[in-house]
């Protein structure tokens, strides 16, 4: 019978998304097996992820500084605070950051509208981010949410909300992957190239 502590170590393990217990079983042997070391730093990352990083209370980006500061966009006076990107989560705002093209600040909505999973807007940060709008010299919202059936639903109902305001709303462009074949674009994906096409 396998001891309490390796079961416990399994289930835990079984929680996280796209980890069967076969996989967690697989994984506790490997940190019993690891030298006592590895183990006791992945309780330590665990615990400081739990108990030091938080959400900045402007944008909604993670940050594990003092309480009540903001996150390093926020902050960063070199960023322009004139232009917001809403993105649906953290791993989204990391993505557009890699690009480098972005100078800008965030809002991270956490999640997009889907009432079929009950997710309205009061469970989005939606409100705080018209609320920004009334503190910050916002010019331009840029709806970055995925363009998906609830990331296109999630940019109207912005749009709706923001537009009133007087504030320039964008989305991000869709078409034509890098290194893509027009000959296996979806007719979708082709027709909003078409409709997003640039002058050269
Ligand atoms: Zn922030």
């Amino acid at each position: 019978m396998t001891p309490d502590a390796i079961n416990r170590l399994v289930a835990q393990l079984a929680r996280l998304p796209g980890i069967g217990e076969k996989t967690a079983q697989r994984l506790a042997f490997h940190v019993l097996r690891s030298p006592p070391e590895y183990a006791r730093g992945l309780a330590t990352a665990l615990n400081e992820v739990v108990d030091r990083v938080k959400l900045c209370n402007r944008c909604f980006s993670l940050h594990d500084g003092p309480e009540g500061t903001f996150c390093q966009f926020c902050s960063d006076t070199r960023r322009d605070e004139r232009l917001v990107c809403v993105v649906e989560g953290i791993a989204d705002e990391l993505a557009i950051e890699r690009t480098r093209e972005f100078k800008g600040r965030y809002h991270v909505l956490h999640g997009v509208l889907s009432p079929l999973e009950g997710v309205g807007p009061e469970q989005l940060r939606i409100k705080e981010l018209i609320l920004r709008m009334q503190s910050a010299p916002i010019e331009e919202v840029i709806v970055a949410t995925n363009p998906d059936v609830e990331g296109e639903a999630t940019a109207l109902y912005l749009t709706k909300l923001l537009k009133p305001i007087g504030v320039k709303v964008s989305r991000l462009a869709q078409g034509i992957p890098m290194g893509g074949d027009l000959e296996f674009a979806d007719q979708a994906t082709l027709a909003r190239a078409l409709a997003a096409r640039r002058d050269l």
